[in-house]
């Protein structure tokens, strides 16, 4: 069976929640496609205005990070059981700006994972390499051992639920889009790694999406491969081309 696309902004740290509901106003009419799933993941405080912009329309409202413990003495987290209490589906965990700035390892990525299939969130998990990585010729190595940390102790049946987006640091708010083909080769190999954790099914099941640059005028070759199940769009989300997006084809 065909994976449905999965497309997703993440707005990172932009858009006040007066300002969330205007852009979901805008938006909302420009990002219909009955064929995919479209979601926006917006900053916490934007969460339930957001949630109540998009009531009846195709928008899912996703959050981009959340902490992997239930509650306590986390001040300035966000507990899963929050994100779900406000109607949150989806999650985005160990984004490589969170890697960088906010300290988030493999190890913690995997923490937040379990956590978010704990709760019924679906977790839209990052991985990427840098561009030394890419030129020393060690890409696949190292997406591979990310997928294999982050996945410790997830079940085959959470992995056919999760959503994986292989994003190439280098090409994050760059302008500088990985080639289909590249894009196509590691989410190839993330698959591959996939089946060899768990099985065929598994590897079949579970969506990957390519993100870096992603907008409009280059959607449609990058979706078309049969590996890339969709993307993560973090600058042209928040513009009216996020629409062209949603409808590549
Ligand atoms: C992202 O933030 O995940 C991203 C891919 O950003 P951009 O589309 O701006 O490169």
């Amino acid at each position: 069976m065909a994976r449905r696309k999965i497309i997703a902004g993440n707005w990172k740290m932009n858009m006040t929640p007066t300002e969330a509901v205007a852009l979901i106003e805008e938006l909302k009419p420009l990002v219909v496609n009955e064929e995919a799933d479209v979601v926006f993941c917006v900053p916490a405080i934007d969460i339930i205005p957001a949630m109540e912009a998009a009531r009846g329309t195709n928008i899912h409202i996703g959050a981009e990070n959340m902490y992997f413990e239930e509650k306590g003495a986390y001040t300035g987290e966000i507990s899963p059981k929050m994100l779900v209490d406000a109607g949150v589906k989806y999650v985005i965990i160990g984004h490589s700006e969170r890697r960088e700035y906010f300290a988030e390892t493999d190890e913690t990525v995997n923490k937040k994972v379990l956590k978010a299939f704990e709760h019924g969130l679906t977790p839209i998990i990052c991985c990427g390499e840098s561009l030394t990585q890419r030129e020393q010729g060690i890409t696949i190595d190292w997406i591979r051992q990310q997928i294999k940390i982050a996945f410790l102790n997830v079940t085959a049946d959470q992995a056919k639920a999760a959503v994986i987006a292989y994003e190439p640091i280098w090409a994050i708010g760059t302008g500088k889009t990985a080639t289909s083909d590249q894009a196509e080769e590691v989410c190839a190999a993330i698959r591959v790694c996939i089946g060899e954790i768990y099985d065929e099914a598994t590897a079949e099941a579970i969506r990957i999406q390519y993100g870096g640059s992603v907008n409009g005028a280059n959607a449609a070759e990058l979706f078309a491969k049969p590996n890339i199940d969709g993307g993560l769009v973090g600058g042209a989300s928040l513009k009216p081309d996020f629409g062209k997006i949603v409808n590549y084809k």
